[in-house]
């Protein structure tokens, strides 16, 4: 009997297995979407006639995906009267790879975030923003095409691990209490407090994970951002253990920039460097070309990875991924932005390019090339979505479907 009750597993598909470093992909995967809220359906609907025909085009038939639909957020709460059906987790868990779409946060529904839930019980513990310009998307810089870079952001831990207690509430106060006391601490009556934890196994498996992304796929350099000159025990801790894990588990494959200073030359290996945070904002505006692969701890790639979007043309073109070790959930780095739902009007670039980046780690990069040649031809040839469409001259306004449409043309 299925396990699954408001879902269907597709009967003509097989699962995908092995662990999200080496996925072992039969020719007819079964992937799990999440259509998400909001405009959600409009650019999935988008997103999978792309990715259908890029695959049908690349593999003339070979290969297919055999598509799963699972439910959360406000049409799960239709279809099983609950936000984040535990079955639902269950597909991700049991098929590995999936994809979805915004979802909305329920406002006093007792839940944090459903994105934040995801990704704590699935512990996708990186989240994944590469960032590169096509040619011909407006973009506020001079040389977009010179940013080509992959923001490896950690997912788990620093301020996002939510243990913070409000101001005037008796947990503050004992917390107070107890820095003041003990720890000799001096900290402000009435302080709302926060604690930051950064610890050596979530940052060596997430540094790690960078690494690996980067010997894959052939990039030069991992960087480690951090402000651990203030900061020494958290931030200044992950650029050590960021080193350390690089030294231990990546000997032959890596070399630290310093070593390059003193006249050693990188033949090939993955260079590992380490900048201040602050720096780190003026180096991807001044000098992008020289940064690769970045990986941060979680608020510094919060705040890097919408800053280098914002060089290649904004969220509305900037793919994502959360992966573990076993789960890889790739998704729409924008929200639901209600109030386009159902028009067929927004632009479904920014989940389309991060069904490339699903297909590049099912190792179908013929069909992820595919995309990217398509969205290159439908920008080049002025058919946009109104977002761009406001920003490019002599650019046509084009609907998501039409987008979707023009896209596959152009593959
Ligand atoms: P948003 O949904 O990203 O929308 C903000 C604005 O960004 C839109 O009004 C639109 O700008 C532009 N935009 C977003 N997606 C676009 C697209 N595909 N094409 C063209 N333009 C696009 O942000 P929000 O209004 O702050 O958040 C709405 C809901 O989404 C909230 O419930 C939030 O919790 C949720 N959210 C979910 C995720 C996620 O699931 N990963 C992420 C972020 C937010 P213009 O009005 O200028 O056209």
């Amino acid at each position: 009997m299925s396990p699954y009750q408001y879902a269907s597993v597709p009967g003509d598909g097989e699962k995908i297995t092995g662990d999200t470093g080496r996925p072992v992909v039969p020719d007819r995967p079964i992937v799990p979407f999440i259509e998400g809220d909001g405009i959600g359906p409009d650019i999935w609907a988008a997103t999978r006639h792309v990715v259908d025909a890029a695959v049908a085009k690349s593999f003339d038939g070979a290969r297919g995906i055999a598509w799963m639909e699972v439910y959360a957020g406000e049409k799960a709460n239709e279809v099983a009267g609950e936000w984040l059906p535990g079955e639902t987790l269950a597909a991700l868990t049991e098929f590995k790879v999936a994809i979805k779409g915004p979802l909305t946060t329920p406002v006093g529904g007792g839940i944090r975030s459903l994105n934040v839930t995801l990704r704590q019980v699935l512990d996708l513990y990186s989240c994944i923003r590469p960032v590169s310009w096509i040619p011909g998307v407006p973009s506020p810089v001079k040389e977009p095409h010179k940013v080509d870079m992959v923001v490896f952001r950690e997912n788990t831990e620093d301020v996002y691990a939510g243990i913070e207690w409000a101001s005037g509430t008796p947990e503050a106060d004992r917390v107070r209490d107890f820095l003041m006391g003990d720890m000799g601490a001096s900290i402000r009556e009435a302080s709302g407090i926060g604690i930051k934890p950064i610890s050596p196994f979530g940052t060596k498996r997430h540094v790690a994970a960078a690494i690996r992304y980067a010997l894959a796929r052939g990039r030069d350099s991992v960087t480690l951002m951090h402000k651990g000159n203030i900061m020494k025990f958290t931030e200044g801790s992950f650029r050590d253990w960021g080193y350390e894990v690089a030294a231990e588990r990546f000997p032959d494959s890596t070399v630290p920039e310093a070593r390059l200073w003193e006249g050693e030359e990188a033949d090939g290996r993955v260079v590992i460097k380490d900048r201040i945070a602050d720096s780190m904002f003026q180096q991807v505006l001044l000098r992008p070309a020289e940064y690769s692969v970045v990986a941060t701890p979680n608020l510094n790639g919060d705040y890097l990875s919408d800053a280098c979007a914002a060089q290649v043309g904004g969220l509305g073109m900037a793919p994502g991924a959360n992966v573990g070790d076993s789960v890889a959930l790739f998704e729409a780095t924008h929200g639901t932005a209600p109030k386009y739902a159902g028009l067929n009007r927004v632009n479904p670039g920014s989940l389309i390019l991060s069904a490339a980046m699903m297909l590049e780690h099912l190792g179908w990069d013929e069909a992820a090339r595919a995309i990217d040649r398509g969205l290159e031809g439908a920008v080049a040839a002025g058919r946009v979505t109104y977002d761009l469409e406001r920003q490019m001259e002599g650019a046509t306004r084009v609907s998501t479907l039409a987008f979707a449409e023009t896209i596959v043309e152009h593959m």
